[in-house]
């Protein structure tokens, strides 16, 4: 299931199923799927709307971030052990 952790009294962010990031809710729409409601950022519905090419350089721009973030994580570990 998805990681919810924020208050439900004052959503903030929804977890995106495709990208598997949180989004702000303004850009989030509810969708039904075959288990059940999921929300989804209208970016990549309208991505896949598009067609094929526009769906991979969705994805391309997914895995770049994810890249990007995955390296600033692992340079914060970094300088964290040498903190000690
Ligand atoms: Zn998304």
């Amino acid at each position: 299931m998805t990681p919810e952790t924020i208050d439900d009294t004052k959503p903030v962010t929804k977890f995106c199923y495709h990208c598997r990031s949180h989004h702000p809710i303004e850009e989030m729409r509810q969708i039904s799927t075959k288990t059940g409601k999921r929300w989804r950022c209208i970016r990549s519905i309208e991505a896949t709307q598009k067609g094929p090419e526009a769906r991979a350089e969705f994805g391309r721009r997914v895995s770049e971030m994810n890249t990007t973030e995955s390296k600033n994580h692992a340079r914060r570990m970094n300088e964290l052990r040498q903190d000690k």
